[in-house]
């Protein structure tokens, strides 16, 4: 007898994928696969008459292109502000790049090759140039130049850009631009998940503007995602779940709703003081790189801002920005702030910051980056400290030096900060004589002689994020290494500890601004030590101040001087987690649990 042949539908497994938080949230949804439409070049000869035709074609699509990102550029700028809606305009100063267009137009004339084919191959080689920079910023801008390329190509061919969609959807990408961030951000998107970007690209930046969720940096989701996949993007701890399993719903469900109870809950706490239970106040303040931000952070509490990160002002441009560009930027936040303190940082350029014009160094983070370069070019670095002494009128501005090494490069940049004031006194123009200057504490040898530097300065800031990777020599972008990459290692909190006792020592304040500052579990830890201030970004800055609010001072100092006895980082941080645990039982950090 014929057996009837039963066939069912394969269960689809559960995929999960990890890649870098970009955007919190937590969504479920299905998946919208965005394909970039890449425009396809054929190189064609003309014939000699047809040549003006065709610049005019290129003349025409250039016009249109200029068009749309205008277009774009006005709505960014509704959307999230002026200053993050530079980057439009950087691809409309491109669009007007005279030397590149007459090359360009020039080709067309003398090669008799089509306009696309011309576009195609002269933008294509900056973009090669760009791509070979061992600098990620200035790998991460090759998109936006990608961006522009395929934008005028595809207006030649006459195409049409798609991009509204019906239903609610998580956008699934190898890559996205900021100009598609913006653009599908008119549709009811729940969030974007994309196979590349780091959290410096552009897309993450603007994602977290417009407050949807975002994981980037995930490699291969659109080789395992399928349009209309239902998945689950954690955007707080950088995962991503494909065809998730009843459990696993119901787990993010909850989670879910906890981080949602937790926020609302710590909203009561918006207006209450960084204090332990026993009275030992904490200053708690926000890390910033863009005026705009200002307005969140005084929705989440902060004492003011810990860490100004000025590079902000150096996206999307090649130059320098002017002493009054500069001071109006500095002024603005200063003023937002008042009567709560600002510390500026001044440029840290190089590393994986924005382009040093070094060219190729074989080891950025090793290389001409923060300090190092104000000190060479004090011409920028004088500038800056001007617009940011104008900005100290009202006397609520610190100023700090990224990378630091050793004392004299304190001492050379303290001679530059009295040029600054004397050329300010002698123009009659007024700032704080009494403004603080202090010293970001990343490098090892910065930290073992914290003390000398110490005796040099106002106020000190430690900068985890680098200072574990210079100490346990584990590059901080790199994911070969990045289990490596510990922030509860014995030798960092012991080096921590150094640090804050010398401050303490030569009676100066020592903060933290580095991304350790905003880790529920190194809480307890750092408020034993000492810590004198946190500066954390503004999203975790409510469970900060829980937690602190949740202990005494003196049981932080004996869960400290346990934890320091410890000797590997599972050992320190399991020991951590269960203290928080205990004094904190509802803090829904995945970390945590
Ligand atoms: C740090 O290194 O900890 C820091 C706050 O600076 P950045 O992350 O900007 O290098
Ligand atoms: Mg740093």
């Amino acid at each position: 007898m014929d057996e009837k042949l039963e066939i069912t539908p394969q269960e689809k497994q559960e995929i999960i994928l990890r890649g870098i938080p970009a955007s919190a949230g937590i969504v479920m949804g299905h998946a919208h696969i965005f394909t970039k439409h890449i425009p396809r070049v054929e190189e064609k000869v003309i014939l000699l008459d047809d040549a003006p035709k065709e610049i005019e074609r290129l003349r025409h699509a250039v016009e249109r292109s200029e068009k749309e990102l205008s277009k774009i550029l006005s709505y960014a700028e509704q959307k999230i502000g002026n200053s993050k809606a530079k980057i439009f305009e950087a691809e409309i100063m491109i669009l007007n790049d005279v030397v590149l267009f007459e090359a360009i137009y020039n080709r067309i004339a003398n090669e008799l090759k089509n306009a696309e084919f011309v576009v195609h191959d002269e933008i294509t080689k900056y973009q090669r140039l760009m791509l070979e920079s061992s600098d990620e910023y200035m790998r991460e801008r090759t998109h936006d130049v990608e961006d522009v390329k395929n934008r005028i190509i595809r207006n030649i061919q006459q195409e049409k850009l798609i991009s509204r969609f019906a239903g609610r959807s998580i956008i699934v990408s190898q890559s996205l631009t900021p100009a598609d961030t913006i653009l599908f951000s008119r549709n009811e998107i729940l969030a974007y998940v994309t196979d590349m970007g780091g959290v410096t690209s552009h897309a993450a930046l603007l994602s977290r503007s417009l407050k949807i969720p975002a994981v980037v940096g995930l490699k291969e989701a659109t080789k395992h995602v399928q349009e209309g996949d239902f998945m689950i993007v954690d955007g707080y701890g950088g995962t991503v779940v494909l065809n998730p399993s009843e459990t696993t719903i119901k787990e993010y469900e909850v989670r879910n709703k906890r981080y949602i109870e937790f926020e609302k809950r710590l909203n009561d706490l918006r207006d209450l003081p960084a204090k332990t239970l026993d009275g030992q106040r904490v200053e708690l303040s926000c890390n910033i790189e863009f005026a705009e931000e200002i307005n969140f952070v005084d929705a989440q509490g902060s004492d003011g801002i810990g860490l100004y990160r000025a590079e902000g002002l150096l996206m999307g441009r090649d130059t320098f920005p002017t002493e009054d560009e500069q001071y109006r930027e500095y002024n603005l936040i200063a003023e937002k702030c008042y009567p709560r303190k600002v510390i500026m940082r001044t440029f840290d350029i190089g590393g994986d910051k924005v382009v040093s014009q070094a060219g190729e160094e074989e080891n950025p983070f090793l290389g001409w980056r923060g300090i190092r370069i104000g000190l060479d070019r004090p011409e920028i670095f004088v500038t800056q400290l001007r617009a940011m002494l104008r900005a100290s009128v009202k006397k609520n501005v610190w100023v700090m030096f990224p990378m630091v090494a050793n004392v004299k490069e304190v001492r050379k940049a303290k001679i530059l900060v009295e040029h600054a004031k004397s050329s300010l006194r002698s123009q009659h123009i007024p700032f704080d004589e009494e403004m603080k200057i202090g010293v970001m504490i990343e490098v090892p040898s910065a930290a073992v002689m914290a003390g000398d530097i110490a005796n040099e300065v106002g106020f000190l800031s430690i900068g985890t994020n680098d200072l574990i990777q210079y100490l346990l020599a584990v590059d901080r972008g790199n994911e070969n290494v990045s289990e490596l990459y510990q922030e509860f290692d014995p030798a960092v909190i012991r080096t921590i500890h150094h640090i804050i006792k010398e401050a303490h020592e030569h009676h100066i304040p020592v903060g933290m601004c580095g991304e350790m500052a905003g880790d529920p579990v190194a809480t307890l830890l750092l408020l034993g030590l000492g810590i004198d201030e946190l500066s954390v970004i503004p999203t975790v800055l409510p469970e900060i101040k829980k937690i602190i609010r949740s202990v005494r001072l003196k049981e932080a100092k004996r869960i400290a001087a346990q934890a320091l006895k410890l000797s590997t980082e599972d050992e320190v941080k399991e020991f951590l987690k269960a203290h928080v645990k205990r004094v904190s039982p509802d803090i829904p950090m995945s970390e945590t649990e």
